[in-house]
C-alpha cells in the first residue's frame, strides 16, 4: 500500500509518498510560492532531485502538479493514480473534537472548520489542502491527522486554565499542546526501547526545535506539555517568547502605544531566541555568536535550557519518576551542548548522561545515558510524516 502524506501551507504544500510495506519514503518534496510564480522541489531518495518552476494558481494546481511528477516519466515513482490509496493530511488544530486520526467526511471538514477560530492561520491550509486532493484525486481516502489530537487525555488539572470557567464552557479557552504526532511518535518508539509493559513507563518528550515543547507521557498517555492555548506557551523559542506574565501585555500595549494584536505579534515573532540575543532565533548561529564572546546570546541560550529543564523538573514531579527523557527535533536531536545543558545534572531523578555518547552519538535512535543510569536518556529522531502514513494506512485498512 502507498499513501501520500500532506502538510498544506498557506502558500506552500509538502509531500511524501510512502511505500507502507517497506515504510520506505519513495518521493517527497515541496510545492513553494503557490499563488505566486510557483517551484517545486521533488526528491526521488537515493535516486534524483528536481528543481521545477511551475506557476501554480492554488492548492488543487499543487497537487495536481505533485501527481504529475509521481506518475512522470523521468520524475515518477508510479504507474497510475490508483496506486496511491489514501492521502493523510497533517492538521494543526483538532479541538477537543479529535482525539485520534479520523476518515475525512463532510462532518469532519465541519468539525475542522469549527476549530478554524483556534488555529486561524494554521487550519485554513489544511482545509484547502484537504479539498485540493479530494477533488484531483477523486474517490481517493482521505484521513486527517491532528497536532493536538494526543494531548486529549491531559486531566483537566493540566488543560483548564485558572480563568473564569465559563470561558473554558463557553469559548473554549483550554491547554490544547501542540507537536503532537512528535509526542506520540517519540514516545512509543521510546516505549519500544526500553521494553516491559508500556502502561507503566513514565517518559518526558522534548520536540526542540525552532518550536518547542515538552510533554509528561504516562502509559502511553499525554498528560501534560508546555504548548498550550496556542502554540505561544511554554518554554522560549526561536522566535516566540514562551510564557510570560500575562499582565506584560497590557503594560506594553500601553508603554509602546499598541494594540494587544501588535503586542501578540512582538512575542510571537521578535521574541524567544531572536529577542534575547538580538543576533538570530537559529541555535546554531546563537552556538557561533557564543563562541565569539556574544553574551545575550550566551544568556539566550542558558534561558532555554533553563526553561527545558525546570520544565523536565516539573514533569518528573507530575509522573512520579521518570523511565526515560526523550530528545527530538532539530535542536533536540543534534544540539550536543544544548543536550548537556538540559540533562547534564540530573543525576537527583536517576538520568546521567554518558558525555562521550552524546558529543557523538552516531545516526539514528541513541541511548546517551551511561550504563548505570537509573533511567534512559534517549535521542530519537521525530518521523511525524510516518505517523501520519501509518495511522492513514490502519484506518483505510479498518474501513475497507
Ligand atoms: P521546526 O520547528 O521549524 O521544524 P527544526 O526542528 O527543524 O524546526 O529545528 C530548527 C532548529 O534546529 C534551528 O534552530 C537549528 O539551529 C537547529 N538545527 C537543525 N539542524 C541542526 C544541526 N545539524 N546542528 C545543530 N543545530 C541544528
Amino acid at each position: 500500500m502507498n499513501v501520500l502524506v500532506v502538510n498544506a501551507g498557506s502558500s506552500s504544500l509538502k509531500y511524501q509518498l510512502f511505500d507502507m510495506e517497506k515504510r520506505e519514503v519513495m518521493a517527497r518534496g515541496v510545492c513553494e510560492r503557490i499563488g505566486l510564480d510557483g517551484k517545486i522541489k521533488h526528491v526521488i531518495p537515493s535516486r534524483r532531485e528536481f528543481v521545477v518552476e511551475k506557476t501554480m494558481d492554488d492548492h488543487a494546481d499543487a497537487v495536481q502538479a505533485v501527481i504529475d511528477l509521481l506518475l512522470g516519466e523521468e520524475t515518477g515513482v508510479l504507474r497510475s493514480l490508483g496506486d496511491i490509496a489514501a492521502v493523510g493530511h497533517r492538521v494543526v488544530h483538532g479541538g477537543e473534537t479529535f482525539a485520534g486520526s479520523v476518515c475525512i467526511n463532510d462532518d469532519v471538514l465541519t468539525a475542522v472548520e469549527d476549530c478554524v477560530h483556534l488555529a486561524p492561520l494554521h487550519n485554513p491550509p489544511s482545509l484547502v489542502g484537504i479539498r485540493a486532493c479530494a477533488r484531483v484525486m477523486d474517490g481517493v481516502k482521505q484521513v486527517a491527522v491532528f497536532d493536538t489530537a494526543f494531548h486529549q487525555t491531559m486531566p483537566p488539572v493540566a488543560y483548564i486554565y485558572a480563568l473564569p470557567y465559563d470561558y473554558y464552557e463557553r469559548l473554549h479557552v483550554r491547554r490544547y499542546g501542540f507537536h503532537g504526532t512528535s509526542h506520540r511518535y517519540v514516545s512509543e518508539r521510546a516505549a519500544k526501547i526500553l521494553g516491559g509493559d508500556p502502561k507503566k513507563l513514565k517518559i518526558i518528550t522534548c520536540h526542540l526545535g525552532n518550536g518547542s515543547s515538552i510533554a509528561a507521557v504516562k502509559g502511553g498517555q499525554s498528560v501534560d506539555t508546555s504548548m498550550g492555548f496556542t502554540p505561544l506557551e511554554g518554554v522560549p523559542m526561536g522566535t516566540r517568547s514562551g510564557t510570560v506574565d500575562p499582565a506584560i501585555l497590557s503594560f506594553l500595549a500601553k508603554e509602546e502605544n499598541l494594540s494587544l494584536s501588535d503586542v501578540t505579534d512582538v512575542l510571537n515573532q521578535n521574541s524567544g531566541m531572536l529577542g534575547i540575543s538580538g543576533v538570530s532565533s537559529d541555535f546554531r548561529d546563537l552556538e557561533d555568536a557564543t563562541a565569539n564572546g556574544n553574551e545575550r546570546a550566551e544568556l539566550a541560550l542558558s534561558m532555554f535550557a533553563y526553561a527545558v529543564k525546570k520544565h523536565v523538573g516539573m514533569y518528573a514531579a507530575v509522573l512520579n519518576g521518570v523511565d526515560a527523557l526523550v530528545f527530538t527535533a532539530g535542536v533536540g536531536e543534534n544540539n550536543a551542548g544544548m543536550r548537556r545543558r538540559i540533562a547534564g545534572e540530573l543525576t537527583y531523578m536517576g538520568l546521567e548522561m554518558d558525555e562521550v555518547k552524546n558529543s557523538d552519538p552516531g545516526p539514528g535512535e541513541q541511548d546517551i545515558s551511561t550504563a548505570g543510569s537509573r533511567g534512559r536518556i534517549l535521542l530519537i529522531p521525530t518521523n511525524e510524516e510516518l505517523l501520519i502514513a501509518l495511522d492513514t494506512a490502519e484506518i483505510v485498512r479498518k474501513n475497507a
